[in-house]
């Protein structure tokens, strides 16, 4: 299996690649900024408890985010790999998913950070509400999910590191090589 995790802020490009990445490697997409959005729509009993947790810019308690996420790898047995977008976004969910994996005889193959600075960032952020319209993308909430990222979400970097997993990509610049560039490395992974 080839089990990718995509890491990096708000803004980064995470979903835009992951999109490309799940075509051309036959992945399952795992973003749990996506479910947690599904299950706000849909009102679900989940969607509830979360809904202004997410709208405030804050994380979704772990027990919560790492149920969810089980339930998600679960329900894709025929998966050749995953892509992780938005998660692990901390150590507890980062060692949550590797029991997880190991206990199903797999693990994590690498992970790939995108770079961005905070000015790319808010830009981008900011184009992306003005199109999406989504509420946590507006000033004062991106502040708060930046302030989050670079908190609690940051420490996962180490974390993989200590492991010789990471390997970090520059997310400012063209779409195309951007994706040239995550290609190389996850072709590496299979070299
Ligand atoms: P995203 O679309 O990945 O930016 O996620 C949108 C929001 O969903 C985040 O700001 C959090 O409130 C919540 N969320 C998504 N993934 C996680 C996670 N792994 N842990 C905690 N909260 C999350």
């Amino acid at each position: 299996m080839l089990n990718l995790v995509l890491f990096g802020p708000p803004g980064a490009g995470k979903g835009t690649q992951s999109e490309k990445l799940i075509a051309k490697y036959n992945l399952v997409h795992i973003s749990t900024g996506d479910i947690f959005r599904a299950h706000i729509s849909n009102q679900t009993e989940l969607g509830k408890q979360v809904s202004q947790i997410i709208a405030e810019g804050n994380l979704v308690p772990d027990s919560i985010t790492i149920a969810m996420l089980e339930e998600e790898i679960k329900q894709n047995p025929q998966a050749k790999g995953f892509i992780f977008d938005g998660f692990p976004r901390t150590v507890a969910q980062a060692e949550a998913l590797d029991a997880f994996l190991i206990a199903n005889g797999t693990a994590i193959t690498g992970v790939v950070a995108l770079d961005v600075t905070e000015e790319v960032l808010t830009e981008r952020i900011a184009k992306r509400q003005e199109i999406s319209g989504r509420a946590d993308d507006a000033a004062d909430k991106l502040k708060k999910r930046i302030e989050e990222y670079f908190g609690k979400t940051i420490h996962v970097l180490p974390y993989y590191e200590a492991q010789g997993k990471l390997t970090k990509v520059n997310g400012i610049g063209e779409i195309e090589t951007i994706f040239a560039d995550l290609s190389a490395v996850i072709d590496g992974y299979n070299a």
